[in-house]
């Protein structure tokens, strides 16, 4: 999408560590306009699928999984982020290594959320070395449920997460896909 490119161009801050800092249009403002188109454009790259149900991640992931949900007419779910174990009621839950925080936390979801017969679509905000995202597919497995597929606003290739679950045979779409950057310049992915 060559408005993301743009976008991260004039609008994103690589900081140290490899952290790319989108917080004036994804993460913390949200530009809602092109909230409106990044959902469209992951819509129209699943939209013969048959997805059922857009499944993210508490916080970052919601925004712009709503955006897809509702360009899809499908329900969006966000697994809930819970930093200790006791977790009361049917839920499916798993382990993610947080990138950014370099932390362990858990993620569950109600067993009532995700069914059986669902084919799932996973949106998140960023594409990293993919830990994520595995821990929503642990739980879409669980849940007996078909995953679709994953997208995600921007997916930072350098780390090899999409790269491996492509590997994997999972249809990933990324909207743009960053090869390389430090504080001077971002290349992208052609
Ligand atoms: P992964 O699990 O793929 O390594 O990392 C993905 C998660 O870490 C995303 O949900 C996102 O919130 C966070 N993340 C990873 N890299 C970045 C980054 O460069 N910038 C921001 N803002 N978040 C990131």
């Amino acid at each position: 999408m060559k408005l993301m490119e743009e976008k991260i161009l004039s609008e994103g801050k690589v900081l140290p560590g490899g952290i790319l800092k989108v917080g004036s249009f994804l993460n913390q403002q949200i530009d809602t306009v092109f909230l409106g188109e990044m959902g469209r454009e992951i819509a129209e790259l699943f939209k013969d699928c048959g997805v059922t149900k857009v499944l993210t991640i508490e916080a970052s992931g919601i925004a712009i999984a709503a955006a897809v949900g509702m360009a899809m007419g499908v329900p969006m779910v966000f697994a809930k982020k819970h930093k200790t174990s006791n977790v009361d009621g049917a839920v499916y839950a798993s382990t993610v290594h947080s990138f950014t925080h370099n932390t362990d936390y858990r993620i569950v979801v109600s067993s009532d959320y995700l069914l059986p017969g669902d084919k799932v679509l996973l949106v998140d905000d960023f594409l990293a070395n993919g830990n994520a995202l595995k821990g929503l597919m642990d739980l879409v497995r669980q849940a007996g449920a078909t995953l679709v597929g994953v997208s995600a606003a921007i997916e930072k290739g350098f780390q090899g997460g999409g790269d491996e679950l492509r590997r994997l045979g999972v249809k990933v779409e990324s909207l743009a896909v960053i090869d390389a950057m430090d504080d001077t310049s971002i290349t992208f992915r052609k």
